[in-house]
């Protein structure tokens, strides 16, 4: 489509001049042309096409995304500018869809984009939640829950015609299609098919976002994961499930055979990738509809096996998820006697009862599942991997080598670099081509100007903008100041123990006391935080409160509010992420080692010019090895090490606390009079006595470690800011390996096999 014809096809839509267009009439507008010309991309599948099923699907605002895989965002940007109206006021109408929580459904986002991209038959199969998650409130220094409506009148998810029957507890229900389409960078449409009933219920959320748990037929789809900390919300979980894979399974059968398979030969059509265990009973809810359609049990076992692959996101034993049996008889009581049939094919393979599926407390292990009817389980970076490998999966692994491989996590770059960094794109392309957007391995030709003086004035004049453009996006939100000229050190990601906001926060309050005894930082720091806290996790939100405590006792102390500004984003979504990326410079990703199976925040602010500040944990360890020891900044225990801490049992924080007075200045620090003036006593005290008495992820053995290697990097940093950037942009030159397209390009020769 030329730039004359969007032009009037917009006029048409839209029935007045551009002029006179509200954002709201060009926003639906645009959805319907974007619509209209993803369709024209629609291309037949011969042979294998990919069904990834997923809980969560992160993906962020779709218009500009859209637009820039189409090829259309220029033509528009300018239409829009010469009405008087700008892409970012156009932004500001679409409200994100809510359908994921962190890393995982962002991933799973990413890996959608680049399947399109490379042309790659592959639909996304998930829920469409109508609130997704929470939105977030920080009012009060503490988080507070709110429903997040994102299904307007006018969104991205099209109803079709199509339903599918799904018994749940002995009753039926009826899941209906909804496709959000996918477009690929000059690439193919595929869809991300979501089900949801017709008769859900939004005006029975109550206070917050509570709601009447039981009533299925209104409240199934309400939100993502509903609070699963009583036995009503872990049973809602299991409903979730299975109405997505249900349908999904009856959907991806339906498909194949209209494509000519006989159901015998189902491998040749369909992949399908479990992502994490929500998906997992998929395995055996095809064995029971292939059975239906007179296919024999083994047999069965057999062609599911072939077609199903599984994807290890945690080592986190507490999120292997693991279902009482009495609780699938309720909800689903057609799959219990096929899961019993497994778990028996499974005692006849090995003696080992560590690898059932249901266990001697009648509880049923998800992921062990997967493991033993799924020809794949991959881990998601190389650290990852090795330790399923050699621990945490150590006796699946002995029985099946051949199944176990590595996918190291990745990005698309066309969000996380083309759409939320417009000016550092425009340079590299200006430097090495546009070859970068479809290669990403092109970005190597970065290195030839690592010592070229001029180019790196640039780029330290492109963080210096993306700051600003963050301070106006902070200014409008929340009313925050902060000072561009100063060092913007971020953690954002799930508020989680393991991902250590706390040794951040410990950090701060160490720093506090140095300056109070006039050991003055090098530079001044913004400290930003985003993340959003499970609402049942009640030491997360007692971490929230500490910090938002700990910044107004900062704010409110001119001697220290000159050195340190804390700032914690509130509702941070993709959104969010895309305005604090580009404005990072040190990226904090300090997770516990070997805890983070990968992380991909950590990839994102890499390839947007930032340092990162890490543990040897997850993806870091191959981000230390692209970027050499120079250029990253690496602290804290081996993954080795903790694993034997966690082996010995001998780890005692309160040993920890009392032999080093910093650590114990820091932690007292939580419940002194200064911090109790402003914040909550409960919240306050139960942190401290958690920290110096349990402290489970092993923060205070990492503590001077990171105090020393955080204040190493603000020294360098004000010392010579041209060398900062020299290392800025080796990091963005070796970024191309953590592109999700590269990620794809392995699943795909490894484990799917699909035809183009
Ligand atoms: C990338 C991303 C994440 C994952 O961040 P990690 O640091 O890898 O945990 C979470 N939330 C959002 C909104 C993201 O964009």
């Amino acid at each position: 489509m030329t730039k004359c014809e969007l032009k009037k096809k917009l006029t048409e839509l839209c029935q007045k001049e551009l002029t006179d267009c509200t954002y709201e009439d060009l926003y639906i507008a645009l959805l319907q042309i974007v619509n209209d010309e993803s369709a024209q991309h629609i291309q037949p599948v011969n042979g294998r096409k990919l069904y990834y099923i997923s809980a969560e699907f992160l993906i962020g605002k779709l218009l500009s995304n859209n637009l820039i895989n189409l090829g259309l965002y220029d033509d528009v940007k300018e239409i829009l500018e010469e009405n008087g109206k700008t892409m970012g006021g156009l932004e500001e109408t679409e409200p994100e869809p809510s359908l994921g929580n962190g890393g995982l459904g962002r991933l799973a986002a990413c890996f959608l984009d680049s399947l399109a991209t490379l042309n790659l038959p592959g639909d996304g199969i998930g829920l469409r939640y109508h609130c997704g998650l929470f939105h977030q409130n920080l009012k009060g220094g503490l988080q507070s829950e709110s429903p997040d409506f994102w299904l307007g009148s006018h969104n991205w998810a099209q109803k079709t015609e199509k339903t599918y029957p799904v018994s749940l507890a002995g009753k039926e229900y009826e899941a209906r299609l909804y496709q959000i389409a996918v477009t690929g960078y000059n690439g193919r449409t595929n869809q991300l098919n979501l089900f949801d009933l017709d008769t859900i219920d939004d005006s029975i959320i109550a206070e917050g976002i509570s709601f009447d748990k039981t009533d299925i037929a209104k409240n199934l789809t309400l939100f993502l994961y509903p609070d699963d900390s009583d036995d009503a919300g872990r049973m809602l979980r299991i409903y979730q499930q299975y109405l997505m894979i249900s349908a999904g399974a009856q959907f991806i059968l339906e498909e194949c055979m209209e494509r000519g398979s006989n159901l015998h030969d189902l491998a040749d059509y369909a992949a399908i990738q479990i992502n994490d265990t929500h998906p997992s009973m998929v395995i055996p809810e095809l064995i029971r509809l292939l059975e239906e359609k007179g296919i024999e049990f083994k047999e069965a076992v057999a062609i599911v096996t072939d077609v199903c692959a599984y994807t290890n996101h945690t080592i986190l034993a507490e999120a292997l998820e693991k279902w009482p049996e009495t609780y699938l008889e309720t909800v689903v009581p057609q799959l219990v006697p096929i899961i019993k049939k497994l778990d028996t094919i499974v005692q006849e393979r090995t003696d080992d009862k560590s690898v059932a599926i249901i266990d001697e407390y009648q509880q049923v292990h998800m992921a062990n599942m997967d493991i033993h009817f799924s020809h794949s389980t991959n881990g998601v970076a190389a650290l990852h991997t090795e330790i399923l490998k050699n621990s945490e999966l150590n006796h699946f692994y002995n029985l099946y080598p051949e199944k176990f491989n590595n996918k190291t996590n990745g990005i698309t770059f066309r969000r996380w670099l083309i759409k939320c960094n417009p000016e550092l794109t425009a340079f590299i392309e200006n430097l090495i081509g546009p070859g970068f957007k479809q290669d990403a391995s092109e970005l190597e030709k970065l290195a030839r100007f690592v010592d070229d003086e001029k180019v790196l004035r640039e780029l330290m004049q492109i963080k210096k903008d993306n700051k600003i453009a963050f301070a106006k996006w902070l200014q409008q939100k929340q009313d925050i100041q902060v000072n561009p000229d100063s060092l913007f050190t971020i953690q954002s990601k799930r508020l989680h123990e393991y991902k250590r906001q706390q040794l951040n926060l410990l950090y701060l309050i160490h720093q506090y006391f140095e300056i109070k005894s006039g050991h003055l930082p090098t530079a001044p720091i913004t400290a930003v935080f985003g993340a959003k806290a499970a609402p049942a996790y009640t030491l997360a939100k007692d971490i929230i409160h500490a910090l938002l405590t700990l910044s107004r006792l900062f704010e409110n102390d001119p001697e220290v509010s000159r050195w340190i500004h804390i700032v914690f984003i509130e509702n941070y979504n993709v959104t969010a992420a895309e305005m604090m990326i580009p404005a990072c410079d040190l990226s904090e990703q300090i997770s516990l080692a070997s805890k983070e199976a990968s992380g991909t925040g950590n990839m994102k602010f890499m390839l947007n010019g930032a340092l990162t500040l890490g543990t040897m944990d997850g993806a870091n360890v191959e981000i230390a090895e692209a970027v050499g020891n120079d250029n990253i900044y690496i602290f804290g225990q081996s993954s080795n090490q903790v694993i034997r801490r966690y082996a010995n049992g001998d780890y005692s924080a309160h040993e920890w606390y009392e032999a080093d007075p910093n650590i114990k200045r820091a932690i007292d620090f939580l419940t002194s009079e200064e911090m109790l003036n402003i914040g909550q006593e409960e919240n306050l005290v139960r942190l401290r006595n958690e920290l110096c008495g349990k402290d489970w992820f092993q923060t205070l053995p990492d503590f001077n470690a990171y105090v020393v290697r955080k204040n190493q990097a603000i020294a360098d940093y004000a010392a010579n800011p041209l060398d900062w950037a020299r290392r800025t942009l080796i990091n963005i030159s070796k970024a191309g390996f953590f592109s999700s397209d590269r990620t794809i390009e392995e699943y795909n020769q490894d484990i799917w096999h699909l035809s183009k």
